[in-house]
């Protein structure tokens, strides 16, 4: 039994409890009492003063890529398959650092989402509840060959079942789907469409048969229209979302969701990474996070749900905590919708809000202690958590 004495509770993350500061007890892997401050029984129990400081259910990456060790793409294709999967299983660890306890990895090389899934699993390593795709399916492009053999090249719709057994049999959760270019292609559109609606139909009802669900790498206005028509169960990055988009997506409401991924083009354009960039990579991510942040915010006030997702490097992730946090702040989004989006509602999009995403007896212990309070100041995200539980565990202290 652990009780976490005295924090401070947010009540838009909290369930079934209306006071400001709390007693939290965990038993075994759960919330098992919220009680008032300085009231739960402190004996026999291993006890954790917060001394104040803000409770929060853990974070959720839905897109995250545990492969990427920094922004030198190259080096990170010339690594050999043990070093690769060292990587993954080096950068769950650090997920759960950040007071990540649940993410999405959406694509990797050598099923090392699925190797690393089951070692967290096994107790082997440290890291967050993974949920994993494997290789990213996807048209034949330009620059997909620039990431070696991630990318599944396909352009039969008559090949998408045998694609999707195949992912599935060796062990995936989802299926990661390239419907539009990528940003950072040189001399590329960001969200030109790169498929067909025959496509798009042909994968999401393979997944449907096998009982899981695509994920669509779509930045532009066309693709996401034809990929919410076509049964795409989240649009990753969605840069450019207009009224017909949400029109389109309300009609489909419970069934799609977005997922800004902020991150990394805010790395790029406030030139935090020093390799080099080009400038016209520079302009490019500029724009793009101002379009996907406003795309964010037409998703919002319409009720369409939106999710986290960073598409960060391990690197990157280090060097800067709450990067993302930073950017959707800086971007204007409000700090208890942020807040929001990092848990409760990713939580819904994964279908586990019933047992993560907020802080409510019953649910798993997930959960992030954060110095300060983040729902009226952002910066204090740029600090590491001061701990992290795991399904009840303590997982990181900082
Ligand atoms: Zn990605």
């Amino acid at each position: 039994m652990i009780v976490i004495k005295n924090c401070r509770l947010i009540p838009e993350l909290t369930e079934g409890f209306d006071e400001a500061k709390a007693d939290l007890v965990i038993d075994g892997k759960y919330i098992c009492e919220i009680l008032p401050a300085r009231t739960a029984s402190y004996e026999s129990a291993e006890v954790i003063d917060a001394q104040g400081m803000t409770l929060l259910p853990g974070f959720f990456d839905l897109h995250a890529h545990l492969m990427f060790k920094d922004q030198d793409y190259n080096a990170s294709m010339m690594r050999g398959q043990n070093e690769y999967l060292l990587d993954c299983m080096e950068h769950a660890g650090v997920y759960l650092k950040h007071g990540y306890t649940t993410i999405r990895d959406c694509g990797n090389d050598f099923y090392t989402g699925i190797a690393t899934k089951n070692a967290v699993n096994r107790g082997i390593v440290k890291g967050p509840h993974i949920i994993t795709a494997g290789k990213c399916i996807s048209p034949v492009a330009k620059g997909n060959e620039s990431f070696g053999s991630l990318y599944l090249e396909t352009d039969s719709p008559y090949d998408m079942l045998h694609i999707v057994r195949t992912e599935t049999a060796k062990g995936v959760d989802f299926i990661k789907y390239m419907v539009t270019g990528a940003v950072l292609n040189e001399g590329g559109v960001p969200g030109e469409l790169i498929t067909t609606e025959e496509e798009i139909r042909a994968i999401t009802s393979a997944a449907e048969k096998l009982g899981t669900y695509v994920a669509a790498h779509c930045h532009g206005t066309e693709g996401i229209k034809i990929a919410v028509k076509n049964g795409i169960r989240t649009i990753e990055h969605a840069s450019y979302v207009d009224d017909e988009c949400v029109e389109l997506m309300l009609k489909r409401k419970d069934l799609i969701a977005t997922v800004p991924t902020l991150s990394i083009a805010y790395t790029i354009y406030k030139e935090l990474y020093e390799g080099g960039i080009m400038p016209e990579f520079v302009e490019k991510c500029k724009a793009v996070c101002a379009s996907m942040a406003k795309s964010a915010a037409m998703c919002e006030a319409a009720g369409v749900l939106v999710g986290w997702g960073t598409d960060l490097d391990m690197q990157m992730f280090e060097r800067f905590p709450g990067l993302e946090f930073a950017a959707r702040n800086e971007m204007g989004q409000p700090n208890l919708q942020i807040l929001k989006e990092a848990t409760i509602n990713s939580a819904r999009i994964i279908c586990e809000d019933h047992l993560r995403g907020t802080v409510k007896k019953g649910k798993y212990a997930d959960l992030v202690l954060i110095d300060g309070n983040p729902d009226e100041n952002m910066a204090v995200m740029k600090q590491l958590p001061k701990y992290v539980f795991r399904e009840g565990s303590l997982a990181a202290s900082n």
